[in-house]
């Protein structure tokens, strides 16, 4: 239910409505909009219908049903779309797009940095590097774990660079919390729920990659498993889904970002390299993504692609990269939007 406060509610008002909520088992959640706040109240769809006393409530304007199954990530609750902060300074779901580049996986010093310089030169705002490697095989590199992180730590102390790494497993929420400034949700695990009840309790950003096999509705009720435990900072990232079609890695559903739109407010953005899995075709990808709307891109980028020892094939060089960035301001541009 959305409870809708009337303009100008004062905070012991809003507390006061919070306590009720409470007090009627159910979880509340607060959102300041701009011209009033709504509380969502969550919880047990049974017995919702108790809420509906609230309405007498004298600040209280109106007590109205969230149709969708997602709750907190609809549109219903929040009609402005999300904006907030990746890190400081680095904000998504704006007018600025948000790059995030790097390489899949974290591999050495040397590369890490390498990498990380070129593509903070080209104006990427956020590094990218996997530690924990979700894979196929389990014979393929695994990447560095801890060790990775430190890596990545140590890139964002050369360059300023916030990082995005990927949690795999769990048990491991903890150790990356303490290094990444964004946690990934990798494709594979998009419905891992107690991974994503767990960094719904992170005072983290989470980047959740759409499963290659997850309609939209799915997607979204794996956000709200985030957002429901406290996290209201959820980037959504469209990454490909399976199809018939084999001559890319998977097929890119642009067509999901102006679906998203309507449906959430959070921030959606693009991963074109593993949608395409193939470097030549990842620029016309970042071009699309930024003309249907997205809010950001998520793009590997390695210094020596040839040898590198995961997804080498997509992975644009540190001068391909920055062409697509020069042409990419035009676009965005052309979009309303800032690069
Ligand atoms: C990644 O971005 O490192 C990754 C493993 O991608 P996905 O989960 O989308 O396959
Ligand atoms: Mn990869």
């Amino acid at each position: 239910m959305i409870i809708v406060m009337k303009k100008g509610a004062s905070k012991e008002a809003l507390a006061e409505v919070r306590k009720r909520i409470r007090d009627l088992g159910y979880k509340a959640h607060v959102i300041h909009g701009e011209t009033r706040d709504v509380i969502g109240a969550i919880g047990d769809e049974r017995g919702k219908a108790v809420l509906q006393s609230l309405e007498s409530m004298p600040h209280v304007e109106a007590v109205v049903p969230i149709l969708k199954p997602y709750k907190l990530a609809s549109r219903e609750i929040r009609r402005e779309p999300s904006v907030f902060e990746m890190a400081p300074g680095v904000t998504v779901g704006g007018r600025e797009l948000l790059v995030m580049a790097g390489p899949c996986s974290v591999e050495g010093e040397s590369q890490l940095l390498e990498t990380a310089r070129a593509v903070k030169a080209a104006g990427a705002k956020v590094l990218r590097g996997g530690a924990f490697k979700p894979r196929t095989s389990p014979y393929a590199f695994q990447g560095l774990e801890e060790e990775g992180l430190k890596l990545l730590a140590a890139a964002r102390e050369a360059t300023g660079l916030p990082i995005v790494t990927e949690v795999v497993n769990p048990r491991d929420v903890d150790l990356v919390a303490r290094y990444a400034d964004i946690l990934q949700v990798g494709a594979r695990n998009v419905q891992n729920f107690p991974l994503l009840r767990l960094l719904g309790q992170q005072d983290k950003p989470v980047l959740l990659k759409r499963g290659m096999s997850s309609t939209i509705q799915e997607f979204l009720m794996s956000a709200e498993y985030i957002l429901s435990e406290g996290n209201q900072r959820v980037v959504l990232c469209e990454r490909g889904i399976r199809t018939f079609e084999t001559a890319t890695r998977n097929t890119l559903d642009l067509s999901a970002v102006p679906v998203l739109k309507e449906q959430t407010h959070l921030p959606v953005v693009i991963d074109p390299s593993h949608a395409t899995g193939h470097a030549s075709l990842v620029p016309a990808m970042c071009y699309a993504a930024v003309a249907a709307g997205c809010d950001g891109l998520l793009v590997e980028v390695h210094n020596d692609p040839e040898n590198a020892s995961c997804d080498g094939p997509q992975s644009l060089t540190p001068e391909g990269f920055a062409a697509v960035m020069e042409k990419l301001r035009r676009f965005a541009a052309a979009a309303d939007r800032d690069l």
